[in-house]
């Protein structure tokens, strides 16, 4: 009995006090106002990889982040990067994000131990005062973060470089302070020498389609964007299905895991290298290119296609990248293969209802069943439709279910409520 007691107190005494080492963390105490960037290899299949560390050095002489939310809340996305004072052991900074990486994964390629893949990522953290362990980590089957690679970084031993601008960012949008702002640069892919009219016209056209669409068009004055202009020898990008093969400023390209229109860059050191200098929290690639295409990953990057779709694709695609919001269609793909038979996704616009209770069900209407039938007939006036839980998600027919009818993630209506809230509380992460 007396050994429980004391066991009881510490535990008091403890919980409080871990929790309010966080709360304390003052930004000017650890960190500097400039960027850490940590270029490192992931090397492996779905069953085992490793991260080797290339370099760090200093991105920007700003940190373009927030100084006063450095932990992520946000429970989404498969991977996460964790900051701990080496001497104190608290928590600094966190933020999770997903990988190309993890994408590859759920390719035939990726299940197939034999079929090991490398993928440049990049990081981008505040530039610590004090020596920090940077915890690369990754979820486990209990879809709980454990430490997969640990760097040590003492600003006393590393000297790093400073990376200079390659270009001159173009304030398409500018709201000032970067440090409570949505900082999104748009990279100009694809263009040629004589393409310098057009990059222009198309930054102009993709500010209006970003400002144009809620939830961004009621907060355009919470968004900071930047344009990135790297004119190529020659315009397009690479489209193997077209025997296209283009030099491009990213090195961008169709047909990534042998999916169409899954248009991507695994030249993700080569992209920052473009970046140097602008203050960003988000990448958004703009491709000169007129084939239906796009893609993004959770705090990675996003990718849209200049052409006749690209106002729909372009929200759509920064769901993903800033909202960390999941496709909410389906698509019998055999070269894609995720499941959700035991776990509940992390995602927050899909469930496989194993546990509704964390995602929207406080926002079902007294009554609806579950699961819930879609209406009959096709969408009106882009409308969502009532919240319940519709099976069909997640690229699965069976099994995974979405809020609405319709929604920007799964036909381009608008974003429904489930998907929406997400996307303000991560605007709010940026800006409060
Ligand atoms: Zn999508
Ligand atoms: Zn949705």
């Amino acid at each position: 009995m007396k050994r429980f007691w004391l066991l009881a107190i510490t535990l008091i005494c403890l919980l409080p006090l871990s929790a309010s080492a966080q709360r304390n963390v003052r930004f000017k105490d650890y960190f500097n106002n400039a960027t850490l960037r940590i270029d490192y290899l992931r090397i492996g299949c779905m069953k085992h990889d490793t991260c080797i560390l290339q370099r760090f050095a200093i991105q920007n002489d700003i940190w373009a982040g927030s100084t006063t939310q450095l932990m992520d809340p946000i429970d989404n996305g498969d991977y996460r990067l964790l900051v701990v004072d080496s001497k104190s052991r608290t928590e600094l900074y966190s933020r999770c994000y997903n990988t190309l990486f993890g994408e590859y994964c759920f390719t035939i390629a990726g299940h197939d131990k034999d079929s090991v893949a490398t993928f440049e990522e990049v990081m981008l953290m505040p530039l610590p005062k004090v020596p920090v362990e940077i915890c690369l980590q990754k979820r486990d089957k209990n879809n709980q973060f454990v430490t997969t690679t640990t760097y040590h970084y003492n600003p006393t031993d590393n000297r790093l470089e400073k990376l200079r601008p390659r270009v001159k960012p173009l304030a398409l949008h500018n709201n000032g302070d970067p440090h409570t702002r949505i900082d999104i640069v748009i990279v100009a892919e694809g263009y040629g020498k004589q393409d310098q009219r057009k990059m222009r016209e198309d930054f102009d056209k993709f500010t209006s389609y970003l400002l144009g669409e809620e939830p961004f068009k009621s907060r355009a004055d919470q968004f900071n964007l930047w344009g990135i202009g790297f004119l190529a020898n020659e315009s397009g990008v690479t489209d193997p299905n077209a025997n296209r093969y283009v030099s491009s400023a990213v090195g961008s390209t169709y047909n990534i895991f042998n999916m169409d229109r899954y248009l991507m860059t695994t030249h993700l050191f080569q992209l920052h290298n473009l970046l140097a200098g602008c203050p960003y929290d988000h990448i958004l690639i703009m491709a000169n290119c007129d084939t239906y295409g796009g893609g993004a990953i959770y705090n990675y990057y996003a990718f849209s296609a200049v052409q006749e779709m690209s106002r729909f694709i372009l929200p759509h695609e920064l769901g993903h990248s800033i909202g960390g919001l999941a496709d909410e269609y389906v698509e019998d793909d055999p070269n894609y293969n995720r499941r959700y038979e035991n776990i509940e996704p992390t995602e927050p616009n899909i469930t496989s209802l194993k546990d509704f209770q964390s995602k929207w069900q406080y926002l079902v209407p007294q009554g609806t069943p579950i699961p819930t039938t879609a209406p009959k007939g096709p969408m009106t006036n882009r409308d969502c439709g009532p919240v319940g839980a519709y099976e069909g998600a997640g690229y699965l027919a069976k099994g995974c279910y979405r809020p609405c009818p319709h929604c920007m993630m799964r036909d381009y209506a608008y974003f429904c409520p489930v998907c929406m809230k997400r996307m303000n509380e991560i605007f709010d992460l940026y800006t409060k």
